[in-house]
C-alpha cells in the first residue's frame, strides 16, 4: 500500500514573523485535511542563527563549539512551539519535537555533526495517534546526549533523513523562491526556474554555492533515493523536482551558474620540495575536519612552491591557526591569507559531452577585465576564483553567454 506520509521543510524565509507562521500552519492543515500524515521540520525564524552567532563572537572569536550549539540549537526549539501552537489554534492536533527528543543521533563533531541513526519511534507514535509532528530541524544529540547541529542549512538535511527513515513518498522543501534557477534568483533577475534537475547536478549546485538546498541533504537524498520538491511557501506553484532520471535535461549544455563568496584562500608560503609536505599540511586540517576546496601547487624549480586552497571562511581562523605549527614542522617560510575571493561556477551534465565550455568561459571573463586567480575542473563543473568585487558581475555575464534568461 502507497504511503500517504509527506516531510515537509520550512526555510527560515517561510516562518520569518507570526503571519508567516500563521500561513504556515494554514498548508500543513490543508494537507492534513486531504489526508496526509505530515512530518514537518521548521527551521529558525528568519535570520535568528546569524543572530545567535554574532552574539557569541562578540563575546569570543573562538566560542567552545559545544557551548555555540547549545546557544544556536535554540532558534529551531521557538519556531516548532510556535508552529505547533499556530496549527492547534486551526483546530488540528499537532506536536513539537526537538532533534534530540525524536532520535535524531549523531557523531560528536559539534557544529557540523554527522547523523549515525534516527530512532523514529517516537514520531511513529504520534502520527498514529494522527498528529502532524514538528521537528526542530538542524538539530540532534550524540550518544552522550550532547547537543550538536548539522552545519550551516541543516534543516534540509533533518527532513531528508526523516524523509528515508519514515519511508515518505515525497519530500517538499518549502522556501521564500519558486524552486531551483539557473541562478541565483536575487543577482540575476531574468534566470529561468528548472522543473526538473539530476541529483549529481543538484550537488553541484549546491556545493559551489546555490544556498537553496544543503549539499549534505543533496547527498543523503541522492543516496536512498528521495525524490525532492523545492517549491514556495507563499504560492501554490509547482516547483523544481530533483529526481535521479532527467531526460529533458540532456540537450542542456550548462543547467546553472553559482557565486560562493563565503570561502578565503590560504597560502602556506615556500615550501620545501619533498615527499610528504602536502600530506602533512592537509593532514593536519582533515583531522579537524575542516573541508577544502581548491588547492593549487605550482611546479617548484627552486626547491620550494607556495601551495594555495581555499576553505570556509569561517574555518579560516582555524586553519591559520594549525598552519601556523606546520609551517615551522615542515620548515615553509609562513602562511598569509586572502578573504576578498569569490568562486564563480558553470555546472552541467551536457559538458561532459561538449567540449569549449571552459574556453567559453575563460574569454568572457577576460573581456569584463575579471582576472582568474584560481581553476578547478571535474566532469560536469569549472569553477573560477576571482575577486570578491567582481562576483555578482561574473555570474551574470556567464548566465547571458551560457544562453539562459527567460
Ligand atoms: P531557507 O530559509 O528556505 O532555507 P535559504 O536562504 O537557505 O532559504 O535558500 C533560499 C535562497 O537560496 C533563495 O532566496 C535564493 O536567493 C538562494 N539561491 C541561490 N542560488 C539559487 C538557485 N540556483 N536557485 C534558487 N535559489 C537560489
Ligand atoms: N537555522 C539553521 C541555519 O540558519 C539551519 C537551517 O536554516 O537549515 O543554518
Ligand atoms: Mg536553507
Amino acid at each position: 500500500m502507497e504511503r500517504r506520509l509527506i516531510v515537509q521543510k520550512y526555510g527560515g524565509t517561510s516562518v520569518g514573523n507570526v503571519d508567516k507562521i500563521i500561513n504556515v500552519a494554514k498548508r500543513i492543515v490543508s494537507y492534513k485535511k486531504k489526508g496526509y500524515e505530515i512530518v514537518v521540520v521548521v527551521s529558525a525564524l528568519g535570520d535568528t542563527t546569524d543572530e545567535l552567532l554574532s552574539l557569541a563572537s562578540g563575546i569570543t572569536r573562538t566560542p567552545s563549539e559545544r557551548e555555540l550549539d547549545m546557544l544556536i540549537s535554540t532558534g529551531e526549539q521557538v519556531s516548532v512551539a510556535l508552529l505547533a501552537m499556530a496549527v492547534h489554534k486551526l483546530g488540528v492536533e499537532a506536536i513539537s519535537f526537538t532533534g534530540a527528543q525524536v532520535g535524531i543521533v549523531t557523531d560528536s563533531s559539534h557544529t557540523r555533526a554527522r547523523i549515525i541513526g534516527v530512532n523514529a519511534r517516537k514520531i511513529r507514535e504520534q502520527l498514529k495517534r494522527g498528529k502532524v509532528v514538528i521537528v526542530a530541524g538542524f538539530q540532534g544529540a550524540n550518544v552522550d546526549q550532547e547537543i550538536t547541529t548539522l552545519g550551516r542549512g541543516g534543516s534540509d538535511l533533518t527532513a531528508v533523513a526523516l524523509a528515508k527513515v519514515l519511508n515518505a513518498r515525497m519530500c517538499e522543501i518549502y522556501t521564500d523562491v519558486d524552486g531551483i534557477y539557473t541562478a541565483d534568483p536575487r543577482i540575476v533577475k531574468n534566470a529561468r526556474k528548472l522543473d526538473r534537475i539530476s541529483y549529481e547536478e543538484m550537488l553541484e549546485l549546491a556545493s559551489l554555492g546555490a544556498q537553496v538546498l544543503q549539499t549534505r541533504s543533496v547527498e543523503v537524498a541522492s543516496k536512498f533515493n528521495i525524490p525532492l520538491h523545492v517549491r514556495s511557501s507563499f504560492s501554490n506553484k509547482v516547483g523544481t523536482l530533483i529526481t535521479k532520471e532527467v531526460k529533458a535535461m540532456e540537450d542542456v549544455l550548462v543547467s546553472g551558474v553559482t557565486l560562493n563568496k563565503e570561502e578565503a584562500k590560504v597560502t602556506v608560503c615556500d615550501v620545501p620540495d619533498r615527499p610528504g609536505a602536502a600530506a602533512r599540511i592537509f593532514g593536519e586540517i582533515a583531522k579537524q575536519n575542516i573541508n577544502i576546496d581548491m588547492i593549487i601547487q605550482n611546479v617548484s624549480r627552486t626547491g620550494s612552491t607556495d601551495v594555495s586552497f581555499t576553505v570556509m571562511a569561517s574555518d579560516l581562523d582555524k586553519t591559520l591557526k594549525l598552519m601556523k605549527k606546520v609551517v615551522k614542522a615542515i620548515g615553509a617560510k609562513g602562511v598569509t591569507f586572502d578573504k576578498g575571493i569569490a568562486k564563480v561556477s558553470v555546472v552541467g551534465i551536457g559538458m561532459r559531452s561538449h567540449s569549449g565550455v571552459a574556453a567559453k568561459m575563460f574569454k568572457v571573463l577576460a573581456e569584463r577585465k575579471i582576472n582568474i586567480e584560481m581553476i578547478s575542473t571535474s566532469e560536469i563543473k569549472i569553477s573560477c576564483v576571482v575577486r570578491k568585487g567582481k562576483g555578482e558581475e561574473a555570474v551574470k555575464v556567464l548566465h547571458k553567454t551560457f544562453g539562459f534568461g527567460r
